[in-house]
């Protein structure tokens, strides 16, 4: 035989990674595993079992949670956490050390249990899940050391009730956990179903570091044990899941005054340019959407490729995907190894044989006889509104469809209701990153695919959900300022049947895109002063005030679009004609709200308008030391359109804070002024007019905010909502979100300091911005 012919001839031989060390440790538990509450694993109670997807065998049996074991666990975390924060963040960066260290220890325990129990190939679990599982305790480790440093003048939430999925059971707890810990929270974890042994292992391993027991909890389940856990006394939830689930929760927890933060699914386009270097583009895709089986919420699973390039692109990629070898996981030649159980297998075989368009390819890839699999496919030729170019499959199936020039990829690319992640291929860094900041998608990758690493923020935009994890923005998510806030009451209209002192009547109007506009109803109300004297007619709102007003917001695109340096120049003008008109404001509120601080409220506004201007253009993103040779951005992007409902006790000083930092960032409002004394807001559109604030950038509506908030927290074009109300809104605000799942802040009846430091500052900048991470990696 000629070498050429043993090149031509050879075929990989089985390399098949050892069981014997995770089936000895699932020996040791063969009479079942229990929960891990308080420190101890309880005794095994009736459950399920759990199976290897790869052949169909039961690894384990696990007990499914009881309302009381989820009672007990949430109680020991409950009673750990106060310790556990005051030990203070250098103490817990031991444990988090110790806990990375033993991680790395049994690393190979870890990986081949994980592959065993979700079917993901051993060169994965090895190399990808385990490796990223550590750095998250190690780099979160250092985040505990320097939290008294870095986050001064914030404190742990306390009890977390944490819900991951199946597809990175080990990644995802440590991305939920790490952090958790790090920040002196105690958590109360629960595992998919499917796959909750390598959750069992970090328990164990938790004992073996001696972690002061209530710290992690984990109790084991099926969705009914996720629900007990939404349900519980705890301070926060995380979640990554489905969008389903993670909308429900959103809705469930509505107004409860529970943090929370949801990762939820994808969509995500992988965008080819005829400039790419094209093979390296089908081996990216390996990776995009055969990485795990396509079992992954940023998979790039939508194909998006340039029109004169198509065909060759596709012919390529057809002959990768008839080398990609499916079978045996624990094979370290298998590049797709088994879905994790034969209902996920079903309802991607489900939608792919509902689909009636397009050309489907199925790889030549021969599938083990035995086992729980599904062939590599290719679908293209879909139209844009394709239900498999919308919906999430979560398997081995790539769909694409192609486009001619770069806005209609940016378009084809935005056309979903996700907004994950997205990847850039092409050798024209104007091109490539030109496009980064056009997708909607909280992860970027140049040339890339997949990159994650524990120092870049990961999450979503839309219906992806909400929230970052790793990177400093994911320490938000686990922590809130010191001290306790006191109660908000709801603060009343005075009324009165005096006429105005001048006797003349004065009806103000609403402001919308630009203009004083009459309210839609055509009805207003009398604004009173304590002593019962007519100060002026305030229109009252409604929704379609409010839609027109969502609808100018939307149509002023060139603000976020403008440079930071005009932005902070449109503040600065705004502070001076407002400090101009100093002593008409003072005495406005003064009548309004019967007290003599209105010249205080004017001077901290006036401020405020200053302190955002300065911030307009020194908000910095930055670069990111992730483990690449090339740079990872975290970028920051403003919200979109804020709606906000003003608080009531600062009727100017309230509504500017809000404005202020959002139109700084690049934001554009729709504004319910302060409910009972709303003159300052209307007073404020003259100020508005004479400083150059572009149409549309800010609208303001007065009104009854408890008619206002409905609107506000359903309305699609809506991206976030905020409310500082008096009102108790928090329940409609948050339960009307879910819907397109926006971003809420709300007060929880809680008192905030306008005039203090609490007024403004950090918080408000962070809400008025998402992080974008955009992955650069460069070299030949
Ligand atoms: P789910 O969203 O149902 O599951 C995620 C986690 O939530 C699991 O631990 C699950 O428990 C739990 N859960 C289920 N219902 C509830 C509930 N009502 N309240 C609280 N927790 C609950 O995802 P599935 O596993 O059912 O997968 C379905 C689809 O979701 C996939 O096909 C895929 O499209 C998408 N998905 C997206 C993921 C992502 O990373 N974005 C990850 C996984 C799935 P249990 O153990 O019973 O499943």
């Amino acid at each position: 035989m000629t070498v050429k012919e043993i090149f031509e001839t050879m075929d990989y031989g089985p390399a098949p990674e050892s069981a014997a060390e995770a089936l000895a440790w699932l020996a040791e538990h063969s009479d079942g595993f229990g929960h891990f509450i308080d420190g101890r694993f309880t005794k095994p109670g009736a459950g399920f079992d759990s199976r290897n997807p790869a052949n169909g065998n039961v690894l384990a049996t696990l007990t499914q949670a009881t309302q009381a074991d989820v009672d007990s666990a949430v109680a020991a975390a409950r009673a750990a956490q106060g310790k556990w924060a005051q030990l203070g963040g250098p103490g817990r960066a031991r444990h988090l050390y110790a806990l990375a260290r033993l991680l790395q220890k049994h690393a190979r325990l870890f990986a081949v249990l994980e592959t065993l129990d979700n079917g993901k190939p051993i060169r994965e679990s090895r190399d990808i899940d385990v490796p990223l599982a550590q750095r998250h305790f190690y780099y979160h480790a250092g985040m505990a050391q320097l939290m008294e440093k870095t986050q001064a003048g914030r404190e742990a939430l306390g009890v977390c009730g944490q819900i991951i999925p199946w597809n990175f059971p080990l990644l995802m707890l440590s991305w939920k956990i790490a952090p958790a810990l790090a920040m002196g929270n105690t958590v109360v974890l629960k595992p998919a179903e499917y796959t909750s042994l390598t959750a069992l292992l970090f328990a164990d391993i938790c004992r073996q570091a001696g972690l002061p027991k209530g710290v992690v909890n984990i109790v084991t389940g099926d969705g009914d044990v996720g629900r007990m856990i939404v349900d519980a006394d705890v301070d926060k939830i995380a979640f990554t899941g489905s969008t389903e689930v993670g909308r429900a929760i959103r809705e469930t927890t509505a107004g409860s005054g529970k943090s929370l933060t949801l990762e939820l699914g994808g969509k995500s386009p992988y965008i080819v340019f005829e400039d790419a270097d094209l093979d390296s583009a089908v081996e990216g895709l390996v990776d995009a959407i055969w990485f795990n089986g396509g079992q992954v919420c940023c998979a790039g699973s939508r194909l998006l490729v340039q029109e004169g390039v198509a065909e060759d692109f596709y012919r390529r990629l057809r002959r990768r995907m008839d080398g990609l070898r499916v079978g045996d996981p624990l094979d370290k030649c298998i590049d797709i190894g088994a879905i994790v159980d034969p209902v996920q297998r079903d309802s991607i075989a489900r939608m792919v044989d509902g689909n009636t368009e397009g050309e489907t390819y199925r790889s030549a890839a021969t599938l083990p006889a035995k086992g729980c699999y599904y062939p590599p496919t290719l679908i293209t030729g879909l139209s844009p509104a394709s239900t498999l170019m919308q919906d999430e499959i979560f398997g081995p199936v790539l769909v694409g469809t192609t486009f001619r020039t770069p806005s209609e990829a940016v378009e084809l690319a935005n056309n979903t209701r996700y907004g994950l992640a997205a990847s850039v291929w092409s050798e024209n860094i104007n091109v490539a990153l030109d496009m980064a900041p056009k997708l909607v998608a909280g992860v970027v990758w140049i040339n890339g695919t997949n990159m994650l690493d524990a120092a870049a923020g990961f999450g979503g935009m839309r219906e992806s959900g909400f929230g970052r994890e790793g990177g400093w923005e994911g320490l938000t998510a686990y922590t809130k300022p010191i001290g306790k806030p006191k109660p908000l009451t709801k603060i009343e209209a005075f009324t009165g049947d005096k006429g105005p002192e001048d006797g003349i009547d004065r009806t103000a109007k609403l402001y919308i895109g630009g203009k004083q506009a009459r309210p839609d109803g055509g009805y207003s109300r009398g604004v009173y002063s304590k002593s019962g004297t007519l100060l002026g007619q305030a229109p009252i709102a409604n929704r379609k005030d409010i839609r027109n007003a969502v609808e100018a917001a939307q149509a002023a695109k060139g603000w976020p679009a403008a440079t930071a340096h005009l932005r902070a120049q449109v503040l600065y003008y705004l502070g001076e004609n407002l400090s101009a008109r100093a002593e008409e404001f003072t005495n406005r509120l003064n009548q309004m709200t019967g007290t003599r601080t209105g010249a205080k409220e004017v001077d901290a506004a006036v401020d405020r308008l200053f302190t955002y201007a300065a911030w307009a253009d020194k908000l910095d993103g930055d670069v990111r030391s992730v483990p690449l040779r090339g740079v990872a951005l975290a970028m920051r992007e403003p919200v979109g359109v804020i709606g906000a409902l003003c608080p009531d006790e600062a009727p100017l000083l309230g509504l500017v804070s809000i404005m202020a930092p959002a139109i700084a960032m690049g934001n554009r409002v729709v504004l319910a002024a302060s409910d009972p004394f709303p003159l300052a807001a209307t007073d404020f559109y003259q100020v508005l007019e004479t400083s150059d604030v572009p149409a549309g950038v800010v609208n303001i509506l007065t009104g009854n905010h408890a008619e206002l908030a409905p609107t506000l927290a359903t309305h699609a074009d809506v991206n976030a909502v905020w409310s500082f109300s008096s009102t108790d809104v928090a329940a409609t605000v948050e339960r009307g979100a879910a819907g397109n799942l926006k971003r809420t802040w709300v007060n929880n009846r809680q008192s905030r300091d306008w005039m203090g430091e609490k007024g403004e500052g950090q918080t408000f900048l962070d809400a008025a911005t998402e992080i974008k991470t955009v992955w650069v990696p460069y070299g030949a």
